[in-house]
């Protein structure tokens, strides 16, 4: 099978700017900067997404985002955070490894939109909770 482009990254065969390494984990930079200081985290170990990585690397993982979003408000001057991992192509996964991005929110309009629409008009929600709740 043909390495994605983050294992070829932790293997050093394209470069990167790192912001972070350990055993488990690596951050850089994404190569298109969403917003200033616009981060990747990734384990380096292979899994598709957040949803099929084991919950001790995934746990890893969140630890380091957490900590350079804390360093994106101190030292960046960002007056928010987007913390994101998209799963699968239908939610806008495009490499398919797992990985977390890290978005520095400045207040500017065009950085980046999610728009949330309200979709719930004819969902039974007691009925829809009771689902979810009883398979978790
Ligand atoms: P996804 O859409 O899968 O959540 O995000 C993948 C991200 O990887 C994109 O934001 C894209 O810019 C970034 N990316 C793709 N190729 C490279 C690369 O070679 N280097 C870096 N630093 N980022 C990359």
């Amino acid at each position: 099978m043909e390495k994605d482009i983050f294992c070829r990254i932790i293997d050093g065969e394209i470069p990167c700017h790192k912001l972070y390494e350990d055993d488990d984990v690596l951050a850089f930079l994404d190569i298109s900067q969403v917003t200033k200081g616009h981060a990747l985290v990734v384990s380096k170990k292979h899994f598709d997404n957040f949803l099929t990585t084991p919950q001790e690397i995934m746990h890893k993982v969140m630890d380091v985002a957490q900590r350079i979003g804390q360093v994106d408000i101190k030292l960046l001057g960002a007056r928010g955070v987007n913390i994101l991992a998209n799963c699968y192509p239908e939610a806008g996964q495009t490499v398919m490894h797992f990985h977390v991005h890290v978005i520095p929110r400045y207040g500017n309009v065009n950085e980046i939109e999610i728009t949330m629409k309200n979709n719930s008009e004819g969902l039974n929600l007691p009925v829809l909770a009771k689902e979810i709740k009883d398979n978790l």
